[in-house]
């Protein structure tokens, strides 16, 4: 086919149809290739979006019918041993009215659909169940292009932009990016539990339409690096828990047990009680932080989203960097044809809008998060324990003096972790993040 396009963009998720909304009707000609049978049909999971980042793509999106399942008024968080566990809970008036949809629940296979159909009326093509199976380059290794599954599938483009996730082999393929090292990514198990609205709205404490986030780490992840999430939707709960893959091979934990076992945790089994698993599906987490990011640019092309690492692993933030790295990707490349140069000069203009914001200082400033973590497994197995220990004995009403179970708690610490070790932890702890 060899048809000649402006733009050609791999991956129908959050990041590239971000930067095929900034390309449309600009007189760009622009292509979005995605291998599922429609956009977000390989990103099945309900998950957390933002406001904030969405609407500078699409500032009238709700007008737009985009298909939100709960506004999140409250974020929770849970230390939990394999018994019983610390629960600590924010909410705010301010993120129902002043701040509504700061963050919102979506299912991702009907919002990615929606995202990508708003893109029609800017003329953008977005050609699904189709694989870009490698990029083509001329003599001097500059991107011209990208090759698909389909026969005579080539498309010639000015720019790449390579949106296509972390699940994808395309990136390490090329030698764009590298095979992600265990250590950078989690894998995560999810399950979408089905339960009536009403039932959801009164185990969470919420109105209708309002919704909670509950971020929950400990002995949950069977000593593993790991984390799990609670989240609500309208009608149903996704239900997640993943860790670090090298942890996986080291621990031979089967994820999907570790999935079940946590559903059957006394906080969390009277939550999905009676609900019907719709959903259960697996996928990869870019959880390396800044120092996995590989090259972002080159000639001819650029890399947005978590296919370019960007996601922040201590908040769990991946869509708002994809949309707003696609974003940024869609206004250099705008740049580069005004200037007529699709060098890695020509796009700059990306990695210094990345730069300059919120993407690259909150990677910066949690790089040394993920090494932290995977260094102190006690977060994961003697601490939680020790936690609800201490809690255990404090609220148990037996006749022993309170002076005597906290010699009685102090023991048991002691016992398990030194004085030095602690300090070591808390001063590592918040070198990581501060
Ligand atoms: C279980 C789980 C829960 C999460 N929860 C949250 C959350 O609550 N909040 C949050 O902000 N982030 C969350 N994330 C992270 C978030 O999902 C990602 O950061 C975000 O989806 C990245 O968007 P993207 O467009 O870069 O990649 P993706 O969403 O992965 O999209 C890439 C697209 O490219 C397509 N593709 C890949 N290769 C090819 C190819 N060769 N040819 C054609 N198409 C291709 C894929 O099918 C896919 O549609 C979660 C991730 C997981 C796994």
């Amino acid at each position: 086919m060899r048809e000649q396009f402006d733009v050609a963009i791999v991956g129908a998720g959050p990041a590239g149809i971000s930067a095929a909304h900034v390309l449309g009707g600009r007189g760009i000609k622009t292509i979005v290739f995605e291998r599922g049978e429609y956009p977000g049909a390989k990103n099945i999971s309900g998950g957390v979006l933002y406001g904030h980042d969405l609407a500078r793509i699409l500032p009238d999106f709700r007008e737009k019918g985009c298909p939100i399942e709960r506004n999140i008024v409250e974020s929770r968080l849970w230390y939990l041993s394999n018994d019983g566990g610390y629960s600590v809970a924010f909410r705010d008036r301010a993120f129902c009215d002043r701040l509504f949809l700061n963050a919102f629940t979506v299912g991702r296979a009907r919002f990615d659909r929606w995202f990508a159909e708003q893109t029609k009326e800017k003329g953008i093509l977005v050609v699904c169940s189709t694989v870009v199976t490698d990029l083509l380059r001329d003599a001097r290794g500059q991107v011209i292009g990208v090759m698909t599954d389909r026969p005579e599938g080539d498309v010639k483009a000015r720019v790449v932009l390579l949106a296509d996730g972390i699940n994808s082999a395309l990136a390490a393929k090329t030698g764009f990016r590298p095979e992600p090292n265990p250590h950078d990514v989690a894998l995560a198990v999810k399950d979408v539990i089905e339960l009536p609205e009403e039932l959801i709205n009164e185990r969470f404490n919420v109105e209708t339409g309002q919704g909670v986030t509950t971020e929950i780490i400990g002995e949950i992840t069977e000593g593993m690096d790991g984390v799990a999430v609670i989240y609500t939707n309208r009608n149903s709960l996704s239900v997640c828990i993943g860790a670090n893959l090298s942890d996986f091979v080291k621990s031979r934990v089967k994820p999907y047990e570790m999935l079940e076992r946590l559903k059957e945790h006394p906080m969390v089994a009277p939550l999905i009680r009676g609900g019907q698993s719709k959903e259960y599906m697996a996928h990869w987490v870019a959880e390396g932080g800044y120092d996995s990011i590989p090259g972002l640019s080159g000639n001819g092309y650029l890399i947005a989203g978590d296919s370019g690492m960007l996601f922040n692993a201590l908040h769990r933030e991946g869509s708002n960097m994809a949309m707003t790295s696609g974003r940024f990707a869609a206004e250099a490349i705008v740049e580069a044809f005004d200037k007529g140069d699709f060098s890695s000069n020509g796009l700059a203009g990306y990695l210094e809008r990345l730069d300059g914001s919120y993407i690259m200082e909150d990677l910066k400033k949690y790089r040394g998060f993920g090494k932290f973590r995977l260094e102190h497994h006690e977060l994961f197995t003697t601490l939680p324990r020790l936690h609800s220990f201490a809690a255990r004995e404090m609220l148990t009403v037996d006749g022993v003096s309170k002076k005597e179970k906290q010699r009685i708690i102090w023991k048991a610490i002691r016992k398990e972790i030194s004085t030095g070790k602690m300090i070591r932890l808390f001063r590592h702890g918040w070198g990581s993040i501060k």
